[in-house]
């Protein structure tokens, strides 16, 4: 079980890194950092620059988005952070141990295109078998209501409900990886219309990882249909070989535990 020292500590060395990573101008994004053994997690600060963060800033949440502990209020995101937590990792046992949310250029550019960016080559395919999914718009009432919590639904939702999310413009797979629905450990990033990016990982550098990969995967897609927009999926078998290798039964991509 991590101390509520070290999810704080985890959870600012995150929150620095989104900076030095160029995913967030001025205060525009958030990481958290998730303990499944207490349900708590540690979150950005609210509207602090992320230059004067330090541990002891970091509030804890639980899962119920609560501060348990911390004096400052916690990023507005947080109810979308902690649905996240109690439906992927507590409810489904995703190994999902951090979330990062940002408002990175390109990923944002494709959410408000309202458009889930398409598996156009095998850096993608490295990362995620299927298109990484955007949602459909919040509806007036999810807005009206709780607005935060309600992100944290809509994002699940998609998820376990490919099939309806409307906006998946590539749901066939392999045997091997035919999650119907989308398995939160296999993709591991979303893109919420209208709004932005989300990413999580195993860790927090896991998943400041997926947030930077995911802006490179919208970059290069937007230069593929810049270039060529008839561009097509690549193959099913050369997709499901790049995936497998680094993530399947079999895989043989890189040294043990290695990331890259
Ligand atoms: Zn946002």
């Amino acid at each position: 079980m991590a101390s509520i020292k070290e999810l704080q500590e985890q959870a600012c060395a995150a929150n620095k890194e989104i900076e030095h990573r160029g995913l967030a101008l001025y205060t525009w994004g958030n990481v958290s950092v998730f303990d499944r053994d207490s349900g708590l997690f540690a979150i950005k600060p609210s509207g602090v620059p992320y230059s004067e963060l330090s541990p002891p800033m970091f509030p804890i949440i639980d899962l119920d988005g609560k501060r348990v502990e911390g004096k400052l209020n916690p990023s507005s995101d947080t109810p979308t952070h902690a649905i996240l937590y109690k439906e992927f990792a507590i409810h489904d046992g995703a190994l999902m141990r951090s979330i990062i949310h940002t408002h990175s250029t390109f990923a944002t550019a494709w959410a408000q295109a309202c458009r889930s960016i398409p598996v156009f080559g095998t850096t993608h395919a490295d990362h995620a078998p299927h298109a990484i999914p955007c949602t459909r718009y919040p509806s007036a009432s999810e807005v009206g209501g709780d607005y935060e919590m309600e992100t944290g639904n809509l994002i699940v939702r998609t998820f376990r409900n490919v099939r309806d999310s409307r906006l998946i413009e590539s749901t066939d797979s392999t045997e091997l990886y035919n999650m119907k629905p989308l398995h939160p450990d296999y993709v591991q990033m979303i893109i919420v219309a209208g709004h932005g990016p989300f990413a999580w990982g195993k860790t927090w550098n896991e998943s400041v990882y997926h947030g930077v990969v995911l802006e490179e995967l919208a970059r290069i897609a937007l230069l593929t249909e810049q270039l060529n927009p008839g561009s097509t999926n690549l193959p099913n078998y050369i997709r499901e070989k790049h995936f497998a290798r680094k993530h399947g039964p079999n895989a043989y991509y890189g040294q043990k535990n290695d990331n890259t």
